[in-house]
């Protein structure tokens, strides 16, 4: 039997594995802020614990998840990590550094069983779930990679992988960090991208006031069954009522909607209209992203003047736009295309603990 993997627990299990073994509770939130919040991960660091209790935390834990296997860095600073599982898998985590903050993408499952048309991942068929301690091992691994100075700001779950599909382990992720003495991120710091997994929406929000962000990419269903095929399970007039639907929701909370948009595909003034009254009345911010070609993928991104024609329909409608530049072309390291850069060779290989000074300043 493997030894467990601490970050595997929620601070609840902790205080109960704690107070079984006869060691008050309160004991858990100390550890966890040697290891969330100061990014200890050595027993024997944490000073303020009995000598006793680090022995045996030490003979019946394991600590780290995940080492970074290899980085590519993008000419926009934009720096993307394979990261190695203890089982030999790898998934992929992407630091987007802005002026004013620093947004962490990270995944959530190894490979992804929705196989959208346009991703890479998708692409590489389903492989696993990853635990609650692999998807905090990514904000660990990837916060020893910022320079001195530059803190993490913002989490948003959009690598690899649909998150609502392994629902468990990301809510526990999540209330990792937003717990005070753990990363004690805010709610509105964090953003959980879904695909739609209509039965989980709700459940997910109920955690805490994070935000959520679809995946739509088409306002039909004869397109989105070809781009999102969990479109044929839940088609949009089903997705989109859910979400109106959603009782927290309100015009301060708004619903972030992805549309990436693809060349003869979603970008004509038809579907620009049929947007504007499928997201009607919602709290909607909708992200246009130009489509990031890759190998595999028959997809190209529309000439300017069509991206523009197609905004400015949106705007005509009334609908909150940006359109988003994606952010490490260079490095296929949009979200959802992750995976399709690992055998891109633009990655360089890196036996260096992340800890180690030789990467730094790479942001
Ligand atoms: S876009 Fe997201 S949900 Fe769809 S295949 Fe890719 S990773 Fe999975």
């Amino acid at each position: 039997m493997t030894t467990p993997l601490l970050k595997d627990l929620s601070l609840d299990a902790l205080r109960d594995a704690l107070r079984h073994e006869g060691v008050a509770p309160y004991r858990a939130e100390q550890i966890a802020a040697w290891v969330y919040a100061r990014g200890v991960e050595d027993f024997d660091a944490m000073t303020d614990l009995p000598a006793e209790l680090r022995r045996d935390l030490g003979d019946r834990f394991r600590m780290r998840a995940l080492e970074v296997d290899a980085l590519a860095q993008s000419e926009d600073g934009t720096l993307k990590a394979r990261l190695a599982t203890g089982d030999g898998e790898v998934v992929e985590a992407v630091l987007i550094p802005e002026e004013r903050r620093t947004t962490l993408c990270i995944s959530t499952q190894v490979g992804c069983p929705l196989a959208c048309s346009f991703c890479a991942t998708g692409a590489l068929g389903f492989r696993r779930n990853l635990s609650t301690g692999e998807i905090v091992d990514q904000v660990l691994r990837m916060r020893e990679l910022l320079p001195e100075g530059r803190s993490l700001t913002n989490v948003v779950y959009m690598g690899m992988g649909e998150p609502l599909l392994n629902l468990p382990s990301v809510i526990e992720s999540i209330r990792l960090l937003i717990h005070p003495k753990a990363f004690a991120l805010a709610p509105r710091r964090i953003t959980v991208s879904t695909s739609g997994v209509v039965p989980k929406i709700a459940p997910l929000l109920d955690v805490a006031p994070i935000n959520l962000a679809v995946s739509l990419h088409a306002a039909s269903d004869a397109v989105r069954d070809v781009l999102v095929p969990l479109n044929r399970r839940y088609p949009l007039a089903e997705l989109i009522r859910t979400l109106r639907e959603l009782p927290a929701l309100g015009p301060r909370r708004p619903i972030f909607f992805e549309y990436t948009l693809m060349d003869g595909v979603n970008d004509s003034l038809e579907d620009a209209r049929r947007l504007v009254k499928l997201l009607r009345g919602l709290p909607a911010k909708l992200n246009v992203i130009p489509m990031n070609p890759h190998p595999g993928a028959p997809y190209r991104p529309p000439p300017p003047e069509v991206a523009e024609r197609f905004l400015a329909e949106l705007a005509r409608g009334g609908l909150r736009t940006t359109l988003r530049r994606p952010r490490g072309r260079d490095i296929d390291a949009a979200c959802g295309q992750l995976a399709g850069a690992a055998s891109s060779g633009r990655f360089v290989k890196t036996s260096l603990r992340p800890s180690e000074e030789a990467v730094r300043g790479v942001l």
